[in-house]
Order: structure tokens, then C-alpha cells, then sequence
């Protein structure tokens, strides 16, 4: 694993937890940069062991790998779409409350 800002590979574990059933949460932190992430680590299929490698059963299958990356880009964007959403939301609130009576908005002397 790199570090998502530097792309450095000298990382370390601050914490660990159980989060969830399957679901085990770590906090990394870059020793190169000091920058702090959350990564999770879940159970995967085994995969046959291919002949004169020792990844074996080791190894989570790169296809795997794909879809959570995806999965997760997903995710991050869908947040953020509704992050946006409901920014804007608050904005127009804002507008509506400065109108109120007793506000300094409309109808107030
Ligand atoms: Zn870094």
C-alpha cells in the first residue's frame, strides 16, 4: 500500500478496530508526510494456488480488488454529490431565514 497523498510506502498502523462483523478499520499514517488514512480490512474468497507461485492463497484476486476500488470511488462521489446537495439546501435555508420578520430581512423595521 502507498500513501494516498506522496505515494510513499513507508506507512504505519496508529490504530486498529473491529468495526464490524467482517469488517476490521485501521488508521495509517505516511512516515514520510504525516498523512492520516482509514483503509478496512474484510474477508475474501480464497483463491487456487497457480503453480510456482507462492501467492497462493494468499493473494486476494485482482478482480476483487477492482470491483471494491470501484465500489468505493463510487461511494466517495455519491457523498459527495449529496454533500453538495444539501450545502445548497442550507444556503437557500439561510436566504429564507434572512427574510423572516426580526431577521434584518423583510418586514422587519
Ligand atoms: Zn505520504
Amino acid at each position: 500500500m502507498n500513501c494516498p497523498s506522496c505515494n510513499a510506502t513507508l506507512i504505519c498502523v496508529l490504530e486498529s478496530r473491529h468495526t464490524g462483523k467482517n469488517v476490521i478499520s485501521r488508521k495509517r499514517q505516511c512516515k514520510i508526510c504525516g498523512y492520516k488514512w482509514p483503509t478496512a480490512e474484510i474477508t475474501c474468497p480464497p483463491i487456487a494456488s497457480v503453480a510456482g507461485r507462492h501467492w497462493g492463497s494468499f493473494k486476494v484476486r485482482d478482480e476483487l480488488v477492482d470491483e471494491l476500488v470501484k465500489d468505493v470511488e463510487a461511494s466517495k462521489a455519491e457523498a459527495s454529490t449529496r454533500a453538495e446537495a444539501l450545502e445548497k439546501e442550507v444556503a437557500t435555508l439561510k436566504e429564507q431565514l434572512d427574510w423572516l420578520p426580526g431577521k434584518g430581512g423583510f418586514g422587519a423595521r
